[in-house]
C-alpha cells in the first residue's frame, strides 16, 4: 500500500473513496491460476457479487476470466463488459423460473440449485446444457459433524437427493454438463474442502455428457494482520492430482472450474474516509468518519473486521479508539482500535475494501454514494464518479397529485 499516493487520490477524488488496485487483482488472478497449473483446462469465474464495477468486470476479461453471476442483472453487465454468454455462469438462489428462462434467451451458463426448477427446465430445455448445484453436507465419521454446505443450507440439492436427480435427468432427457458445490465458507482446513470434492467427483461420475466441474469458492484471505489465507498451492497440489485422475478415468475432457469473488478483490482494495470530530467519553474516545454503514456495512452485518489506518499520521504515537459512522443508528467500523492518533480532518484508510463493500452500499439517511478509482500500474482511473442529489432522485416520480 501506498499511502501518499493514496492521499494524493483523496486530494484529487474527495473523500469518502474507494481505490483498487489492479496490479493486487491481476496477482491473485495469477497465484491462482499457477496453483492449478498442472491442470490442462482451467476456467476461473471471477463472482462479481463482490464487486460490479464495470471497468473492474472488463479488467478481469483482459486476464481471459469468466464471470460468475447470480441475478440476471449481473449477466447483463457482464454482457455489457464485454464477456460472451459462455463465459458466464449464472447461479441463483431462489429466483423466479421466468428469470431462468431470460438466462436461456441470453445463451448463459445455467446452474439449477433447486428440482422442482430442474424439472420444469427439463421438460422446456432438454436439450440446453445445464450444471446442476450440488450441497454435499459431508458427515465425517461418528457424531463429528464436517460441514461442507451444512444441512439446512438453502443452497444446492442435497447429494442423497441424487437419486431424484437422475430419474429427472432420465425422464427429460436433460443435458447436464457440468456439476457444482460452492461452500460458501472460509476454507481453512484443505482436508475438509477435498472430503467436499470427493463427493462431488462421486456426483460426476454418475452423468456421462459432462464438460465441466466447478468447485466454486469460499477462498480465504486476511482480515487481520498475520491472519492465514487458504493454502492454495498446497490445495492446488492436492486437488489437481485428483482432478487429473478423475478426467482420465472419465475418458473425456473435463474442465476444472472455481468462482473466486472475496481471494480476487478483497484486499485491492482500500477505503478512505475523512475524520469529522474526535469526541471524548467516560470510557472510550469516539473518531466519528464522514460515512456509515451506508458504505460500509460488513462491520455492522457480519461483524467483519477491516484493519483502520490514520494515514494522516504514519509516524504518530498510537491510542485507542472506537471509529463511529454518521448514521442515525449505532453504527461501528471498530471498537477499542490501537491507531496512530487522530486528528480532526484526518484521512483513514480501511483495508479489505475490495469485495462486498462498494457492492452492498445504499443510499440510507439520503446520503450519496462515494466515487471508486481504479488503478492500473502508475495511473489512476475514475471508474465512477460520485453521486449526485439527481442520480438520487431518479427513479422518484416528482409531480404526484393528491
Ligand atoms: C458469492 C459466491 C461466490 C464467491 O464467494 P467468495 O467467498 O467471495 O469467493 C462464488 N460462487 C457463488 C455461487 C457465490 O454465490
Amino acid at each position: 500500500m501506498n499511502s501518499e499516493r493514496l492521499l494524493e487520490m483523496v486530494q484529487k477524488y474527495g473523500a469518502p473513496l474507494y481505490v483498487y488496485d489492479a496490479n493486487k487483482i491481476k496477482s491473485q488472478y495469477d497465484k491462482m491460476i499457477k496453483a492449478f497449473s498442472s491442470v490442462k483446462r482451467l476456467k476461473l469465474n471471477y463472482a462479481c457479487k463482490a464487486n460490479t464495477n464495470l471497468t473492474i468486470l472488463k479488467y478481469f476479461k483482459s486476464m481471459n476470466s469468466g464471470l460468475d453471476t447470480v441475478s440476471i442483472q449481473e449477466a447483463e453487465l457482464g454482457l455489457l463488459a464485454g464477456f460472451k454468454p459462455k463465459d458466464i455462469i449464472y447461479t441463483p438462489n431462489g429466483v423466479s423460473y421466468s428469470e431462468i428462462k431470460k438466462a436461456v434467451e441470453l445463451g448463459l451458463r445455467i446452474n439449477i440449485d433447486n428440482l422442482s426448477i430442474l424439472e420444469a427446465f427439463g421438460q422446456d430445455f432438454p436439450n440446453y446444457p445445464v450444471c446442476i448445484r450440488m450441497n454435499p453436507h459431508i458427515m465425517a465419521g461418528g457424531n463429528a459433524n464436517i460441514s461442507v454446505g451444512h444441512i439446512d443450507s438453502k443452497f444446492g440439492i442435497s447429494i442423497h437427493q441424487l437419486p431424484h436427480i437422475q430419474r429427472v435427468v432420465e425422464n427429460t432427457g436433460l443435458h447436464v454438463d457440468g456439476v457444482h458445490m460452492h461452500t460458501g465458507s472460509d476454507i481453512l482446513d484443505i482436508d475438509v474442502f477435498l472430503q467436499g470434492a470427493e463427493i462431488l467427483f462421486e456426483v460426476a461420475s454418475h452423468f456421462d455428457r459432462l464438460s465441466y466441474i466447478d468447485f466454486g469458492s469460499g477462498f480465504k484471505v486476511p482480515y487481520h494482520p498475520g491472519a492465514n489465507e487458504t493454502d492454495l498451492d498446497y490445495l492446488g497440489e492436492r486437488l489437481s492430482a485428483r482432478f487429473n485422475a478423475f478426467e482420465k478415468n472419465y475418458g473425456k475432457p473435463l474442465t476444472l472450474m472455481f468462482e473466486p469473488g472475496k481471494y480476487m478483490v478483497s484486499e485491492a482494495g482500500f477505503f478512505l474516509a475523512s475524520v469529522n470530530l474526535i469526541k471524548q467519553t467516560t470510557s472510550t474516545v469516539f473518531a466519528g468518519i464522514d460515512t456509515g454503514f451506508n458504505h460500509l456495512i460488513r462491520p455492522m452485518f457480519y461483524n467483519a473486521h477491516h484493519e483502520i489506518e490514520n494515514i494522516s499520521n504514519l509516524a504518530g504515537r498510537s491510542r485507542y479508539y472506537t471509529v463511529v459512522g454518521y448514521i442515525c443508528e449505532t453504527d461501528t467500523f471498530g471498537a477499542n482500535r490501537k491507531i496512530n492518533e487522530i486528528t480532526e480532518g484526518d484521512i483513514l484508510c480501511f483495508h479489505n475494501a475490495g469485495a462486498y463493500c462498494f457492492s452492498m452500499a445504499s443510499n440510507y439517511n439520503s446520503r450519496l454514494k462515494p466515487a471508486e478509482v481504479l488503478w492500473i500500474d502508475d495511473k489512476d482511473y475514475l471508474i465512477r464518479r460520485r453521486e449526485t442529489v439527481e442520480d438520487m432522485l431518479a427513479t422518484t416520480v416528482m409531480d404526484v397529485k393528491f
